[in-house]
């Protein structure tokens, strides 16, 4: 290890740094913020820029050499990576000590989507710091569940949802279901975040850069553009199908239905609802009141043609 020279000077918010003199009299400068210090010239008798440092109270205290990381992302997390041929590996070249988490969110990926995170086979968590060539293996959620069950990075348990401004049907779907989404058609970032954050809910967003945040602990993105395929999708990210509760949630407002008797909602019913129906619900949070009409009938074929897709997915993957 050689020692560093002295600081020199500072340009553009940059310092810069004289590491050492070369054997053709030229001096060889480190250059960067902070830690991130980046070679600006050649490292006598070494094959190319392969040195970068960091310094303290100008001595050189350790010395990285840039080395690539490959990444292989296993089962559907390839929809992130830019990729059009479905190649799911991807080699990062890195000049300076970095967190896994940053590495593969370098690559398109959220790390709410990551379950499983294997650094030469052992797991490891998001905050593991990556120094020297290594090859990771990247899971979604519901990945091989078997594969160190007991290191898996996501909660399990979240049945608790925000949705941003664009996933409206997708918000509806779920409280048709009778799962419990915050939704704001006009929500702005912060406002989705903060209350993800003190309801401990999931972030529901095809905004892949809102779901890297480093407040989200849950979240989730639907790959598909249809609302019913993107419920489906949810319930199974978050294992919710045991939980089905239909009509037991207001559309409107996300509040509980309670049942209430006829004769307190009366004055509220038109005059034909008042003949026909003796069966009614009102929202504890918005009063919303609700009763099996001709509405009742659409959403019950809404709440049918999601169970058919789940049992036609069902089915395929038994027969898989
Ligand atoms: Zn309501």
């Amino acid at each position: 290890m050689r020692r560093c020279g002295k600081f020199l000077a500072a340009h553009d918010g940059k310092l810069s740094i004289r590491a050492a003199d070369s054997a053709d009299g030229k001096s060889i400068f480190i250059m960067g913020r902070m830690s991130r210090w980046v070679l600006a010239g050649s490292w006598p008798g070494r094959a190319g820029p392969r040195l970068s440092m960091r310094i303290r109270k100008g001595e050189l205290v350790s010395e990285v050499s840039s080395f690539t990381i490959r990444l292989s992302f296993h089962g559907d997390l390839a929809f992130f990576l830019k990729s059009k041929a479905g190649n799911k590996i991807v080699e990062r070249r890195l000049g300076e000590k970095t967190s896994v988490k940053d590495v593969i969110e370098s690559c398109g990926v959220p790390h709410p989507e990551i379950d499983l995170i294997l650094v030469k086979g052992q797991p490891v968590d998001f905050s593991h710091i990556l120094e020297r060539e290594q090859e990771i293996d990247v899971y979604p959620v519901q990945s091989q569940p078997t594969l160190f069950h007991e290191n898996r990075l996501q909660a399990k348990g979240i049945d608790r949802f925000i949705a941003d401004g664009h996933l409206g049907k997708l918000a509806r779907d779920l409280r048709l279901l009778g799962f419990d989404v915050v939704y704001d058609r006009d929500a702005q970032d912060r406002q989705l975040l903060a209350v993800m954050e003190i309801d401990n809910r999931a972030l529901l967003t095809r905004d892949r850069w809102l779901l890297m945040h480093k407040v989200v602990q849950h979240g989730y993105y639907p790959r598909s553009q249809d609302a019913a395929e993107q419920t489906i999708e949810v319930m199974r990210r978050f294992d919710l199908f045991s939980a089905i509760a239909p009509f037991t949630r207001c559309l409107r407002c996300n509040a509980l239905l309670e049942k209430v008797e006829k004769a307190e909602v009366m004055e509220k019913l038109e005059r034909l609802t008042r003949i026909h129906y003796e069966q009614f619900r009102r929202c504890t949070g918005c009063g919303q009141i609700y009763w099996p009409g001709s509405h009742f009938d659409k959403l019950r074929a809404r709440i049918e043609g999601i169970r058919a897709m789940l049992a036609a997915e069902s089915r395929s993957e038994n027969q898989i």
